[in-house]
């Protein structure tokens, strides 16, 4: 369960976030709406801790208060984030940016302090492969260069499902999204759903809305909660909006 308390984020001293109150409950996925500079990708980075932001009120993560716990602390806390845009990074390959991320990650657990070797790695990674609609060649390449748009949002769903997260937000994921790409981000979502995952879903594709199994909408709008429902506000708010 994530919950805000009071949260108010400001970036410079600009206030864009206002006294949020919300609960996140665990297992829903939760879809978020709002205009343009509604404050979501605020929102999602503030929770994530990001530096730019100043926030007051609390974060909690099933009872913890989070909200002085570094990046770093809440991701191994169980939070997750994807990229705005995802950086390419010459030099290193997947494979080993993988091994490394899960290394760091489950050594920061405590759970296992023996790190699988890269031929074990490997034989793991791969079975992940194929519902992702990825092959092994990628494992090879230099880290997300010359990658299309859906290859690096794949590597990212991997990356989600190597690090076992609670809370899953994605925010704009499915923006320059080909069809295929996005039948893999509604079946991966589908699929965190089933796993009782808390999933975040921060989009303006109604496609997707529509096929995907979302618990609660929030509209926000200038930073606060402008409505709260069920997914029956979905049809409300597309005939708001385009009207
Ligand atoms: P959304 O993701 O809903 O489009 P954002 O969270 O990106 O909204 O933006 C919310 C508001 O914060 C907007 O008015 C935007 O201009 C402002 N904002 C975002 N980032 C910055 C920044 N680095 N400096 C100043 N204002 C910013
Ligand atoms: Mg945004």
């Amino acid at each position: 369960m994530l919950t805000l308390n009071n949260l108010s984020v400001s970036i410079q001293d600009t206030p864009i976030i206002h006294s949020l109150e919300y609960t996140f409950q665990n297992g829903e996925t939760i879809a978020i709406l709002g205009h343009n500079g509604s404050g979501k990708s605020s929102l999602a980075l503030s929770i994530m801790g990001h530096p730019r932001y100043q926030v007051s009120g609390s974060i909690l993560l099933d009872g913890v208060d989070i909200s002085s716990y570094s990046p770093t602390d809440r991701h191994i806390a169980g939070l997750f984030l994807s990229f705005q845009n995802i950086p390419e990074i010459p030099g290193i390959k997947v494979s080993e940016y993988l091994r490394t991320i899960y290394n760091a990650h489950f050594a920061r657990h405590h759970i296992d302090t023996k790190s699988p070797s890269p031929f074990v790695f490997r034989r793991m990674i791969e079975k992940m492969l194929p519902p992702l609609g990825l092959d092994s060649t990628f494992l090879d390449r230099d880290l997300f260069v010359g990658f299309s748009g859906g290859e690096k949002r794949r590597i990212e769903l991997l990356q989600v499902a190597l690090l076992d997260p609670s809370v899953i937000i994605l925010d704009e994921v499915d923006s320059g999204l080909d069809i295929d790409a996005i039948e893999i981000l509604r079946e991966q979502i589908q699929h965190f759903r089933e796993q009782k995952k808390t999933v975040i879903l921060i989009t303006h594709n109604f496609h997707l809305l529509d096929s995907i199994d979302v618990d609660r909408i929030v509209i926000l709008r200038d930073g606060q909660i402008e409505r709260q429902g069920d997914r029956s506000l979905v049809a409300d708010i597309r005939t708001q909006w385009f009207k």
